[in-house]
């Protein structure tokens, strides 16, 4: 019964890994035969297209709408998990703005999309029938995000100190989701779609990769502009930078991971160091300039090192030979 019983344990496991296995390789099937279908009826420009629309609706407008419904249907509720409550006061009045201003954009970031994949002579994303290999996948998101990363920090650094007025409009209302996609055109060009794009038009991945890599920044969008204080890992570390960068008045925290403003200082700790470095040799320099000062006053001669005077002992005076004293003798004296 026992020999039975352990054959039946150790069979489970296995039987539960194969069906596991089973299950991925029938739904890789069906994923690959749907989109060899997609693939045969549609044209590229087509897929290419419709797909980023779709993904562009589900990654950062469905959030960023859900988010921003129930900022304006419970503020109550919604103002005690903000940064600032004033990010959900503004609301009511900012909102229809924020969302035509983001819908403008991203019209304009979806035409070009369109117009380059319809105007090149080559597929900016090509669209073949064989699906792209997984580390490939994870190895192009990876490469994606790191570059995407690194220019928008040199980017939103370089907007922040030589076109403060083009990034204007993008620090105009407090950290919510509608606002990462509501600014300026050409700073939405600038910071949002070239970030995105470059490194998957250089590399010319397959379109299914450049939809996860859509995805995940539309992902990062909604949570960097989420003004939500209460997240955890790294979602509560996108929203916390972000917000740190606003509150300070774009003076720190240009990146979205926070390593480059480590590396080169801009991280509110690193500036608070740096100014109370600089404080420092400027008191030291000021005493340097005073000391000179004296000495040269003094006939360029050090001034003599002086005693320090020393403190007399204080000592309370009393009246000699009790003057002042009322006694009852005195008294006498004083009425006869
Ligand atoms: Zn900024």
């Amino acid at each position: 019964m026992s020999a039975l019983l352990s054959s039946a344990l150790s069979f489970l496991p296995t039987s539960l890994i194969w069906n596991n296995y089973t299950l991925t390789s029938l739904n890789f099937l069906f994923f690959y035969l749907t989109w060899l279908t997609l693939v045969l009826s549609h044209s590229p420009l087509k897929i290419s297209i419709l797909s980023t629309l779709i993904i562009r609706l589900l990654c950062f407008w469905l959030p960023a709408l859900s988010i921003t419904a129930f900022d304006l249907l419970l503020p109550d509720l919604s103002n005690g998990w903000k940064f600032h409550p004033s990010s959900v006061s503004m609301l009511p009045s900012t909102a229809p703005g924020l969302l035509l201003r983001a819908a403008i954009n991203d019209a304009l970031g979806l035409g070009l999309h369109a117009l380059a994949v319809y105007a090149l002579p080559f597929q900016l994303f090509p669209v073949s029938m064989t699906l792209p290999l997984l580390p490939t996948v994870i190895y192009d998101v990876l490469l994606s995000q790191m570059i995407s990363s690194c220019l928008y920090y040199y980017l939103h650094r370089t907007v922040h100190y030589l076109w403060p007025a083009l990034h204007a409009q993008h620090h105009s209302h407090p950290p919510t989701p509608l606002l990462a996609h509501a600014q300026n055109p050409a700073d939405y060009l600038l910071l949002s779609l070239l970030p995105t794009y470059l490194a998957p038009v250089l590399r010319r991945t397959h379109i299914l990769t450049f939809l996860i890599v859509l995805a995940v920044q539309c992902g990062v969008d909604v949570m960097r502009f989420s003004g939500y204080s209460g997240l955890w890992g790294m979602a509560g570390g996108l929203s916390r930078r972000t917000e740190g960068h606003y509150y300070n008045r774009g003076t720190c925290y240009f990146g979205i991971w926070g390593v480059l403003d480590y590396l080169h200082g801009t991280s509110p700790a690193s500036l608070e160091a740096d100014a109370k470095r600089t404080f420092g040799r400027a008191k030291q320099r000021a005493k340097d300039e005073w000391d000179a000062g004296l000495a040269k006053a003094a006939g360029d001669k050090p001034l003599p090192g002086l005693p320090m005077p020393k403190a007399k002992k204080l000592t309370k005076a009393r009246p000699k030979g009790g003057e002042g004293v009322v006694t009852r003798s005195r008294r006498r004296k004083a009425d006869s």
